[in-house]
């Protein structure tokens, strides 16, 4: 069978996501902690519309999901709740998308969540 997933042995370290880790270039922050970082995303596509990432190189969810300990994915999870509190959106509710590998969209390969909110999504 054709393997379609991103090859999870290349993780890019010049991604645009690494980068900002590095504090290469900035971002405009929401949260973060040792294991996670979110901030607003450049091109919203929602009034309210974060990205978290974790902070060690997982290139999708397949590869965080496999390769990350529980500890890191348990404190993934928490600084995503975090930062949907923070964002404002818990009361009224969000999205959250993850496009993962070439099928999903995935257009920067460092693994991100999307929460989109603050108005009613189409
Ligand atoms: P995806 O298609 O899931 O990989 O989404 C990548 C997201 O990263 C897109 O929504 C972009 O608008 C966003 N993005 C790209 N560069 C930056 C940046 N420098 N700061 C914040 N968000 C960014």
């Amino acid at each position: 069978m054709k393997n379609l997933s991103v090859p999870l042995e290349n993780y890019n370290d010049q991604n645009i996501f690494a980068r900002i880790l590095r504090g290469e270039i900035p971002c405009k922050k929401i949260y973060e902690d040792s294991y996670a970082l979110s901030f607003y995303d450049v091109f919203p596509k929602a009034a309210a519309h974060a990205l978290v990432i974790p902070k060690k190189p997982y290139i999708c969810f397949n590869d965080f999901i496999n390769q990350a300990s529980d500890e890191e994915i348990s404190g993934f999870f928490k600084a995503v709740g975090k930062t949907i509190a923070l964002l404002g959106v818990s009361e009224r509710g969000f999205r959250m998308v993850s496009n993962s590998g070439e099928h999903g969209g995935q257009e920067v390969t460092h693994f991100h969540v999307h929460i989109l909110g603050g108005e009613k999504l189409s």
